[in-house]
């Protein structure tokens, strides 16, 4: 098995030849919080699948509701003319549960990068509604992360994301995002920071014109670009300059959706209502295939309004609103909301920064920790005064060493990433932090 799946299987974001040499992992079981590998060895998932899997392994009203669904429809298409139960019933429960962001309407796709897509061709085509077709600019914040299709591409503000596949969509802006760590105006106080990028912000859009741009696409808290935080005045005050421009907010809410961050969205934490939110992952924990673009209330009048054919919206999935993963959506969410996961991440995270905060004290090779809820980075360098990003081997033997303490980590260049279940205990986090210390211990 370890050989066919290193051979056929092309990996995302690897190389060939590095997984010839350096063989994944190949998980055979997972029970609660803890995955199993083919050689029976038993790890805590600290990287909760892949942001995703935030009631952890076993769920059992999850399964059974996935189990119910196959048996009385596995699958009717929600295109115009047709609709199934469990998508309705999950749109009705997302206008509830994000009501507070001003969420109205639901249109599901199926995974995040589709939900990124949906809500960049609306916001072109809510100008063309509006006859103000020149609104066709995206602007996006630098170490953004927003999937793979040619949109999300062209908003991600990584090269690695980026170089390999352009010319990608014209007219995209980045600006710098609030990184305390590594900013181009060298400050390190976070409110003075997001103020500053907020300035540049300002002045990206008056440069470009205002009336050129369509939208403004920022993660509420960036994830994959290595957990930066911003600090909490900067998504209003972004919301601010976007309203004062008439320039729509799209809040990829793929990862932060659903209570990672401490609160049930990213947007929420600072109080902003969005104009569209995409989210995908923990909908249905991880458990089927499935996202959303969710459309506030001023962008949804305007298409509802709307006497010519552009107000119908020009595209969808084979699997929009498929009824299994509606049907997992809602158990997932009634479970989610059962248990309170926001609280616990918010009560969590704490404990998880507290432990952080000691590892950083204790082991010079941590330059930076980063963390909000239950989504958190150390950023390693090789030297703490010019801040040399650690090499690839020294993350390698990081991760392997927390393995063998029995953690399994994500490394994404010189960052550990933790995005642990949201159902883990006290205990679990005690143990990330020992197996975290005995890696960081091995160099
Ligand atoms: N947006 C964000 C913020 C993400 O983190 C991701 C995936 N990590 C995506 C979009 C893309 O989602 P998917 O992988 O489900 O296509």
């Amino acid at each position: 098995l370890t050989e066919t799946n290193a051979k056929p299987i092309w990996h995302p974001m690897a190389h060939p030849a590095e997984m010839r040499a350096n063989p994944p992992k190949i998980i055979m079981k997972g029970q609660g919080v803890t995955v199993t590998d083919i050689d029976g060895r038993s790890v805590l998932d600290a990287v909760g699948g892949l942001w995703n899997v935030n009631l952890g392994y076993s769920c059992d009203p999850i399964k059974k509701a996935i189990a119910d669904q196959l048996s009385a429809l596995p699958y009717y298409s929600g295109f115009r003319g047709t609709s199934t139960g469990p998508s309705i019933e999950l749109a009705y429960e997302l206008s509830e549960w994000f009501e507070p962001e001003g969420m109205v309407r639901t249109f599901f796709t199926s995974g995040g990068s589709d939900s990124v897509e949906t809500a960049l061709r609306l916001a072109r085509q809510y100008w063309k509604i509006r006859g103000q077709g020149d609104r066709t600019k995206f602007l996006a914040l630098k170490k953004g992360y927003h999937g793979t299709h040619f949109g999300g591409a062209s908003v991600n503000g990584n090269a690695n994301f980026r170089r390999n596949y352009e010319p990608l969509l014209p007219g995209v802006f980045h600006i710098p995002a609030p990184w305390t760590f590594r900013n181009p105006f060298d400050e390190t106080d976070p409110a003075r920071l997001a103020k500053l990028c907020a300035k540049a912000l300002e002045d990206e859009i008056a440069f470009q014109g205002g009336d050129t741009i369509a939208a403004f696409i920022m993660e509420p808290v960036l994830g994959a670009g290595g957990v930066i935080v911003p600090h909490e005045i900067f998504m209003p005050l972004v919301r601010e300059i976007c309203d004062h421009h008439e320039i729509l907010l799209i809040a990829d809410e793929v990862v932060t959706g659903f209570g990672r961050a401490g609160a049930w969205s990213g947007s929420r934490l600072s109080g902003v209502k969005p104009d569209f939110m995409t989210i995908a992952k923990a909908i249905t924990s991880g458990y089927f295939p499935l996202g959303a673009t969710l459309i506030g209330g001023k962008v949804a009048e305007v298409f509802e309004a709307d006497k010519t054919s552009f107000g119908s919206i020009g595209h969808g999935y084979t699997y929009s609103g498929h009824p299994v993963g509606c049907a997992a959506g809602l158990a997932a969410l009634a479970e989610t909301k059962r248990l309170r996961l926001d609280e616990n991440a918010a009560a969590r995270g704490i404990e998880l920064a507290a432990v952080l905060e000691g590892l950083k004290a204790r082991h010079a090779i941590v330059g930076d920790v980063r963390y909000k809820g239950l989504m958190a980075a150390l950023e390693l360098v090789s030297d703490r005064a010019t801040k040399k990003p650690a090499d690839k081997k020294t993350m390698a033997v990081v991760s392997e060493a927390a393995y063998e303490a029995g953690v399994m980590l994500r490394v994404s260049g010189n960052n550990i990433i933790l995005s642990p279940p949201l159902i883990i205990s006290a205990a679990d986090v005690v143990k990330i932090g020992e197996a975290l210390d005995a890696g960081l211990s091995k160099v």
